[in-house]
């Protein structure tokens, strides 16, 4: 028998075997590695080195795919795809220090405040993206959604429940803390929150309120300041200040004239018959 009829069978058995074992990657790579071991000349060693690689890399990436899914982030926005240049105020240099995941390590908050339109957003999942790439579960939320889902759970008398998952997610992002006003159980039940993470995990948090607008906020300041004692305890701070990237966007790319020129006002007719006025 010679060499090669003698392959067929043992890697069919290799590949079930490797089915068995649910080494999915592996068992997909296994017979183009065994053609480019051959022609390449590898040692068991290189070899060996290929074939874990694709397992480990295709369970990495299966990993943050469900990290993504799990997360709930409303929209793509990376970190690569925030222009630094444009916004000026963007303390860069502390932005790539949150992105090696240091913070979610060290149980540290983010507060990221800034008026609308500024990027708090996009910052707030390019960095909840790369956190999850990083190996560590994240949930995104808006201050409404997660009131909501409170306000629910103490209705129905499981809010303990709730609030013992709060703490599961290594990061919990609240997005847009203060658009809306809280009533008065609603900030308790954000107090109860925030104590329950509190140097548990990192809590990554935006609003559109100056931390001296808080007690307006909340409706009460005794309780502003305990929530604020808490996460600015271990914390880093983004102030975002400039304009909107949304405005400075529409002026550049031509759409500028709306600004000078409000809708109904035919700027187009009216610029053709200036130019077609002939002496
Ligand atoms: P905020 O949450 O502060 O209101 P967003 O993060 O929603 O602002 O930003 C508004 C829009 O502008 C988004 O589509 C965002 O991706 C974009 N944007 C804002 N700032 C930048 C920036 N510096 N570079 C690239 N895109 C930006
Ligand atoms: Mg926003």
């Amino acid at each position: 028998m010679t060499h090669e009829e003698r392959r067929d069978p043992i890697e069919a058995r290799v590949l079930e075997h490797l089915g068995r074992l649910r080494l999915t990657a592996t068992r997909e790579a296994l017979p183009a590695l065994l053609m480019e071991a051959a022609r390449k000349k590898w040692t068991y060693l290189d070899f060996i080195d290929q074939l874990t690689r694709r397992e480990v890399e295709s369970r990495q990436d299966k990993r943050v795919r469900m990290g993504m899914t799990i997360a709930h982030f409303p929209m793509v926005r990376t970190l690569e795809g925030f222009d630094f240049a444009a916004q000026p105020s963007v303390d860069e240099r502390l932005v790539r220090e949150l992105a090696t995941g240091s913070f979610v390590a060290h149980g540290t908050n983010v507060l990221l405040f800034g008026a609308p339109g500024l990027g708090k957003t996009h910052l707030a999942i390019g960095l909840g993206r790369r956190v999850v790439e990083l190996g560590h579960t994240v949930l995104f939320t808006t201050a409404t959604g997660l009131l909501s889902v409170l306000s629910k759970a103490e209705s129905e008398g499981r809010l303990e429940e709730k609030l013992i998952n709060s703490i599961k997610p290594r990061l919990l992002i609240v997005d847009e803390l203060g658009y809306l006003p809280f009533e008065r159980r609603a900030a308790h039940l954000f107090f109860q929150l925030v104590n329950r993470r509190y140097e548990r995990g990192s809590m990554l948090i935006t609003t559109n309120q100056r931390v001296s607008d808080w007690g307006a906020m909340f409706g009460d300041e005794v309780l502003a300041t305990a929530i604020l004692d808490r996460l600015l305890h271990h914390s880093e701070t983004l102030m975002i200040t400039g304009e909107s990237y949304r405005l400075r966007e529409k002026r550049r790319s031509g759409d500028w004239r709306q600004l000078f020129f409000p809708a109904g006002d035919n700027y187009f007719s009216r610029t053709h018959q200036l130019i077609s006025i002939k002496p």
